[in-house]
């Protein structure tokens, strides 16, 4: 994990409550997911509670949430992907800039050569 570029702080949103970098003291990056610092703490407070329970449930937020809470949430789920996908290709961007194949990439990606020059090539 590393913390944030300036850069990507503008683009990046916390993977766990959606909140946006501008909004936040301070966020993590991994790979392809960000968290925030609210959210590492909340994290920790349910490591810990679940340390202390033997089986700890997987989704303590679910239980809290209404239906509409969670529909209001989803949008900010499936940004996540894109989120993903964006950090993906500049990845993906960074290796080809240091000459590594399409193949190689392919393969770590458990894809194609094919599949991953139409994924992230950019071209036609
Ligand atoms: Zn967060």
């Amino acid at each position: 994990m590393t913390s944030l570029e300036p850069d990507l702080a503008d683009l990046a949103h916390c993977s766990f409550c959606g909140k946006p970098a501008s909004e936040i003291a301070k966020m993590v990056a991994g790979p392809g997911v960000y968290i925030c610092n609210e959210c590492v703490d909340l994290a920790g407070s349910i490591v810990a509670e679940a340390l202390g329970t033997p089986s700890g449930p997987a989704r303590p937020v679910w239980g809290a949430m209404s239906d509409e809470e969670m529909l209001g949430h989803i949008p900010r789920v499936a940004s996540h992907i894109d989120q993903a996908e964006a950090d993906l290709r500049s990845w993906v961007q960074e290796l080809r800039r240091r000459g590594v194949t399409w193949i190689r990439i392919g393969e770590a990606l458990g894809i194609t050569r094919q599949s991953a020059w139409e994924r992230f090539s950019g071209e036609e």
